[in-house]
């Protein structure tokens, strides 16, 4: 339970105590109690029967976080198939992302692209989307883009969580530390995140290096660490996976 309920809570029920011992004037909940409550409210979606249509007309629609409200130029709600098996998250839309209204648009996004290829699949057969759904914001006279800040994501987390619930993916992979961190909480290094399995809400999660990192980085080795991270999540889906993909990455190419 969180703590701005529990705080509503104490607020509230020594007024039902009153009631129930006989009090005659009508109940009225404390400013605080009410406050506490309209901030859990807003918190996360109220709802628990989310249609695509109704979660989509709310995200994008949502007011939840002023300053990014004031920067985007629209929320960025995800793109794919809505069954899809696999689902990639990254941490939040970048300029590209932001002016496009779709995830992972720019060179990281053509990389990422090169990879759900390379693994069987298209952009129209797996889900992406980010933790967070709104750009960052950036400093007056700044241009590029920055991390989501740990609050930032949570707050949005909850609409995220309402995508998954509606997808139902057989593995999720986490692109980069970032989202990791956003999606659970693991603020451990890369280094010891990628390569194992961890769980969001009971679904299998593979964090593997963010396809900018890759961009900076273009060694084989790095490629290759990316590469078996894929290959898990392919062995996890129960899929075949060709000779020629599992050499890739073990040597230059000619
Ligand atoms: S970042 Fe998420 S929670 Fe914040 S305003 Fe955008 S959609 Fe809403």
């Amino acid at each position: 339970m969180s703590d701005a309920f529990q705080r509503a809570l104490a607020g509230t029920i020594p007024v039902l105590g009153e009631m129930k011992d006989g009090l005659k004037r009508p109940p009225t909940a404390s400013r605080t109690a009410l406050a506490a409550l309209k901030k859990t409210a807003a918190a996360r979606p109220a709802k628990t029967d989310w249609t695509w249509e109704s979660l989509e007309k709310a995200v994008l629609g949502c007011m939840k976080c002023p300053h990014l409200v004031r920067s985007r130029t629209q929320v960025v709600f995800g793109v794919g198939n809505r069954e899809a098996e696999l689902l990639f998250v990254g941490e939040a839309p970048g300029a590209d992302e932001d002016a496009q209204g779709e995830p992972f648009v720019g060179r990281a996004g053509q990389l990422l692209t090169k990879i759900i290829e390379a693994m069987g699949f298209t952009r129209e057969t797996v889900f992406i989307a980010n933790v967070l759904k709104c750009r960052p914001d950036m400093p007056a006279g700044e241009s590029g883009n920055r991390k989501p800040r740990g609050e930032e994501m949570a707050t949005c987390l909850p609409w995220l969580r309402e995508q998954i619930k509606l997808v139902k993916p057989r593995a999720i992979v986490a692109l980069g530390a970032t989202a990791a961190e956003g999606l659970l909480g693991e603020t451990r290094p890369m280094r010891e995140l990628r390569g194992s399995w961890l769980e969001f809400d009971g679904i299998p999660v593979m964090t593997t290096y963010h396809p900018a990192y890759l961009l900076r980085n273009q060694t084989i080795t790095e490629k290759r660490k990316v590469w078996e991270d894929m290959l898990l999540v392919l062995r996890k889906l129960g899929r075949e996976i060709t000779p020629k993909q599992e050499r890739f990455f073990t040597q230059p190419a000619a």
